[in-house]
């Protein structure tokens, strides 16, 4: 197809905020958008966060109207819990196959009343609690989910697993349950990709030192995220996973694998330094009399208002930075002994904590490299996909007609997300705008 001629449909891949800010800004501009999220809702990794820095803003007050227009959105055809399998074609013209997994629940019967969740007899650690939390083995992702759909989860589910219980399908009250829903490829055509996958974070397992993945009162910061957001397992109340107990003193940790050519990620994951002061700040909130240290080895807060945000968590919350690298964490006493060494003194420290929160790494998104084959894009050498030029074409991908937006390119924070969604959209809309023009001298030459 030539460069002036093509389908003004665009499809976004990845539900965050990302690709919900670039699937609403081209609907909004009146074009057809295709969102495909690999999740059971959307909203992303926003979704689990408790405040924002540098405002203090509830996450979820701000995403959840968010959600809901891009849900009802006349423009937007929502694909939840699939995947792009391949492509074909060229700019203007691609053709899409994508992969709806099966949810084992008929969507267009179901009303979302939540009965089959709350009957459901099996607990299980919920992925989006990030396992400090527990789910059902038939779940929505958020109580505010959208689509508010729920999913079977085939591995812990009794009816898979062992043969009986059935008991979602016998409170359906509108015969939903379909044990035996099958995935189903569809295809679809588009002129335009955004693809805005986002990122993950390197597994407490993988870190392979402190105790991570092994001791249960050291958290990511993900998880500490859950454990102050008012809808997470704790209603927002900072609580040790291991007893419930209130910690008095929490260490928190930058740099996990961050900045760690030998054993993990070379690069900066550049939203650490900001959230954990954010942590650190809601944990005094929380707890006026605990204490809260920092072990970082430089602090870097270049953003709007971002290095005042720090300096209030020095000052008004009496948060304690300690310039170091800790060296080991283990158990003493029912407490978590914390050892480095303070680079600004020269002298060794030690911190006894009840809890430990790391900053682990900003990694890729997984099935990252299994995307860009299938788009024939090209990833960087850290994973991230690579941009067309890094100064000048940071939303465009080595394919035209591919962009990217958010994370997905490099660990970035919500504003910098949105900022780079909305600037794909507009490389996005300068083409459909060049192929609508084209198509209407068309008409008129007919
Ligand atoms: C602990 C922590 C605290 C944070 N706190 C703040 C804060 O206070 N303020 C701030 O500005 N930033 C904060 N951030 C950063 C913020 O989370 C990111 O800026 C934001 O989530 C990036 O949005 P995104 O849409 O690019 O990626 P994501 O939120 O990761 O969304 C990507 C979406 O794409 C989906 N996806 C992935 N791969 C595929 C695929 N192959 N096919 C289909 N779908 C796919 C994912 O399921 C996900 O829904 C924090 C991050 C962390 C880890």
């Amino acid at each position: 197809m030539s460069q002036n001629k093509g389908i003004p449909r665009a499809l976004v891949i990845g539900g965050g905020i990302a690709g919900m800010q670039a699937s609403l800004d081209i609907a909004n501009a009146g074009f057809e958008v295709l969102l495909v999220e690999r999740k059971p809702s959307i909203g992303g990794h926003m979704l689990q966060l408790s405040e924002t820095f540098p405002t203090l803003d509830c996450a979820q007050c701000i995403l959840t109207p968010r959600t809901v227009e891009v849900g009802q959105h006349p423009r937007i055809q929502l694909y939840t819990y699939s995947e792009v399998v391949s492509i074909e074609g060229e700019e203007g013209n691609f053709c899409v196959r994508i992969r709806r997994k099966p949810a084992y629940v008929n969507w267009d019967l179901c009303t979302g009343c939540g009965l089959c969740q709350e009957k459901c007899p099996t607990k299980v650690p919920s992925p989006f609690e990030e396992y400090v939390g527990l789910g059902k083995a038939i779940y929505t992702l958020s109580p505010q989910a959208v689509p508010n759909k729920p999913v079977i989860d085939r591995e812990h589910c009794r009816y898979f697993t062992r043969g009986k219980c059935r008991v979602c399908e016998r409170v359906c009250p509108t015969e939903a349950i379909d044990y035996e829903q099958q995935e189903r490829i569809v295809e679809e055509n588009v002129g335009a990709i955004v693809v805005a996958t986002g990122f993950d974070l390197y597994a407490l397992n993988d870190i392979g030192e402190y105790g991570a993945g092994e001791d249960p009162d050291i958290l990511s910061g993900l998880q500490f995220e859950r454990l102050l957001s008012a809808s997470g397992p704790t209603a927002g109340a900072v609580r040790r996973p291991s007893d419930g107990k209130e910690p008095a003193e929490i260490a928190f940790v930058q740099c996990v694998r961050s900045r760690d050519p030998e054993h993990g990620m070379p690069y900066c994951s550049r939203i650490c330094c900001m959230y954990t002061a954010k942590h650190a700040m809601l944990y005094k909130h929380r707890v006026h009399h605990g204490q809260a240290y920092v072990f970082y080895i430089d602090i870097r807060s270049a953003g709007k208002n971002y290095e005042e945000f720090v300096q209030r968590a020095m000052e008004e919350d009496d948060v304690l930075y300690i310039r170091g690298r800790v060296s080991r964490i283990f158990r003493q006493n029912g407490k978590l002994v914390v050892w480095g060494a303070d680079t600004l003194t020269g002298k060794s420290i030690e911190v006894r904590a009840d809890m430990v929160v790391l900053a682990n790494a900003v990694i890729p998104a997984p099935g990252n490299q299994e995307l860009a084959q299938a788009l024939g894009i090209e990833l960087d050498e850290n994973g991230f996909f690579r941009e067309a030029d890094d100064n000048l074409r940071p939303m465009e991908s080595t394919r035209p007609g591919i962009f990217i937006a958010g994370a997905a390119q490099t660990p970035k924070d919500i504003p910098d997300t949105v900022a780079q969604a909305s600037g794909a959209t507009a490389k996005v809309l300068t083409r459909f705008q060049q192929w609508n023009g084209d198509r209407s001298n068309e008409t008129e030459e007919h």
